[in-house]
């Protein structure tokens, strides 16, 4: 997830949202609930690709707060902890989700310009998260917190249609 300078941010929140259609939420009884280690809600199962186990690891400083890499064969998701620890547990889950993302669509070896990376990698964290139970209100704060970082509206679109899949 990509670390922007306020003055964006500050623009970013200064647009109208448009996704309204997810204003009238009723379905509250799905709640997904992370454990969280170090105030971290850092994925719980291992996961793996190719048969190598995906490890996170601790990278202060990481200019995205977390990113997704090939280090000499090994896949490897890093992040910045003091970043990461700011947001809530829900969309630290999707953070990390996204980079497994990442990872397990094999961005590393496809040619792939960023932009379509970045929204097959949503798309991947949406589904999970829908996946572990998130009520759409969830889902929904993690939509908003993630159009802090990208108000483009094919973002917004994305999110919602892999929501919907
Ligand atoms: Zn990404």
């Amino acid at each position: 997830m990509r670390k922007i300078p306020l003055t964006i941010l500050l623009a970013a929140t200064c647009q109208s949202f448009s996704a309204t259609t997810v204003d009238n939420i009723t379905d509250t009884t799905s709640i997904c609930t992370f454990r969280t280690t170090d105030g971290l809600a850092l994925p719980v199962k291992k996961h793996f690709h190719d048969g190598k186990e995906i490890e996170f690891v601790e990278d202060p400083g990481n200019w995205f707060g977390a990113s997704a890499h090939y280090l000499k064969g090994e896949p490897k998701v890093l992040y910045d902890p003091k970043v990461i620890g700011q947001y809530s547990v829900e969309f630290q889950a999707y953070t990390f989700q996204h980079e497994l993302g990442h990872i397990k669509l094999n961005h590393h070896a496809r040619n792939l310009a960023m932009y379509p990376a970045e929204l097959e990698a949503d798309c991947f964290a949406v589904k999970e998260m829908k996946k572990m139970g998130c009520s759409k209100k969830q889902i929904k704060n993690i939509h908003n917190q993630r159009v802090l970082f990208d108000y483009n509206p094919h973002m917004r679109e994305n999110f919602w249609r892999c929501y919907e899949q």
